[in-house]
């Protein structure tokens, strides 16, 4: 009888680490799907926008600048993204995006 139980712990257990190795593959899949992620995301996660942009020379917004108006430019350096401030107070200026957007428009 002591036979019996023994194995259905042991069996409990087999059961116990199968749930950890689909847990931990499931894991796995996850974390490869998140680093084949879109060329966007490697790009923001290997470039600083403010770095991108010290590069091209841009400080204030250059659509802004055309219109005869100084506006600053806002970089957002965890996302990837920029802005022209002007947007933050409601102003309209088309002049944000992500980095991909933000290499389009300034880079040469
Ligand atoms: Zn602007």
């Amino acid at each position: 009888m002591a036979q019996g139980l023994d194995d259905s712990i042991i069996e409990l257990h087999k059961r116990a680490m199968e749930v950890e190795n689909e847990k931990a593959e499931a894991k796995i899949q996850n974390t490869s799907r998140d680093s084949s992620g879109s060329w966007t995301d490697k790009v923001v996660s290997a470039v600083r926008i403010s770095d991108l942009a010290l590069e091209f020379g841009v400080s204030e917004c250059p659509e802004c600048t055309k219109k005869g108006r100084s506006y600053d430019v806002y970089f957002d350096d965890t996302n990837g993204f920029f802005g022209c401030v002007k947007r933050k107070y409601g102003g309209d200026c088309d002049f944000s995006g992500n980095i991909v957007e933000f290499m389009k428009r300034c880079g040469s």
